[in-house]
């Protein structure tokens, strides 16, 4: 989505810049002048012991005059939290009270398909985390104990437990309102071609549900819990949510930390991410397709 350059000065003029800089430092208080707009404080993108990084309200901008770091109010986010240009935006109008214009028709209805998607996905994420915590979900509490998985790593990458039947998973969502036909165009269900009823996609796997940038359950990979199961992983299949070529594993939980160290580690399954990022650290993603691509550099850039 692109942004009209009125629109960015609104929000600029609207919102001091010393209100989305002070929640990351604090001013020193004896160099700044609040009545003149007059900010310094200790920079955030250097190590030093005197301000001399200045926020400047009447212009709109921050500059370093140690370090050279400058910019306005959405390159400060985009520096700091590690957003996207758009996410930065859209975050400051809502601080702002400036209402961003409505994308078009079209635009909308892929957005409410999407959304739509979106919600079955989570649905599923919450009935698989409650199966794993249930009886039937030993098997899975089984495997991740073997694979030195702890209960608050299985928590926070929201582990679960897809039941060993035909159509557990369907019945849950029809009970919760989602329609067979959003089931099967979430990778949740599979719809025979011969007319045969659909059934759930993951049947006895241990489930690690795959998130976009913006933390929403957007697809699924299961892990067989059988010895002799085929095949070992199962993946989600491509949606309009889900985009293997081009999304990682785990980058909305890795953003931040690699922004920081200004490095990344990719590992080659997403079991092996979350052991590394379970020893403690966090800059971790993995590919989610057969292959690392060039759109997966690319974001990884980003
Ligand atoms: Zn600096």
């Amino acid at each position: 989505m692109r942004f009209e350059p009125s629109l960015l000065d609104q929000i600029r003029a609207r919102l001091p810049i010393s209100q989305v800089v002070g929640r990351r430092v604090t001013f020193d208080k004896r160099k700044s002048q609040p009545a003149r707009g007059d900010f310094w404080a200790c920079c955030p993108f250097h190590k030093e012991k005197t301000s001399s990084f200045h926020c400047d309200d009447r212009r709109g901008i921050y500059h370093c005059f140690g370090c050279g770091a400058t910019g306005d109010h959405f390159k400060f986010l985009t520096e700091t939290e590690g957003l996207t240009f758009p996410e930065a935006v859209e975050r400051l109008a809502e601080e702002a009270g400036v209402t961003l214009p409505k994308p078009d028709p079209r635009d909308r209805e892929r957005e409410a398909v999407r959304v739509d998607l979106a919600g079955a996905s989570e649905l599923a994420a919450k009935f698989f985390e409650q199966k794993l915590r249930s009886p039937e979900g030993k098997p899975a509490r089984d495997y991740m104990l073997k694979r030195g998985i702890l209960e608050k790593t299985s928590i926070e990458f929201r582990f679960g437990y897809a039941p060993d039947e035909r159509d557990a998973l369907k019945r849950h969502l029809i009970q919760n309102g989602v329609t067979e036909e959003t089931g099967v165009a979430a990778g949740l269900l599979i719809k025979p071609e011969d007319g045969r009823p659909s059934y759930d996609r993951f049947r006895g796997r241990l489930m690690i549900p795959i998130h976009d940038e913006r933390g929403r359950v957007v697809a699924f990979g299961g892990r067989t819990l059988d010895p002799e199961g085929q095949p070992k992983y199962l993946n989600s299949p491509e949606t309009p949510l889900f985009h293997k070529g081009t999304m990682l594993f785990n980058v909305h939980r890795a953003r931040e930390a690699a922004h920081k160290s200004g490095t990344i580690i990719v590992t080659e399954g997403y079991m092996d991410a979350i052991s590394v990022y379970q020893a403690g650290i966090r800059n971790v993603t993995a590919a989610l397709g057969t292959a690392f691509t060039e759109d997966n550099i690319a974001r990884l850039w980003r």
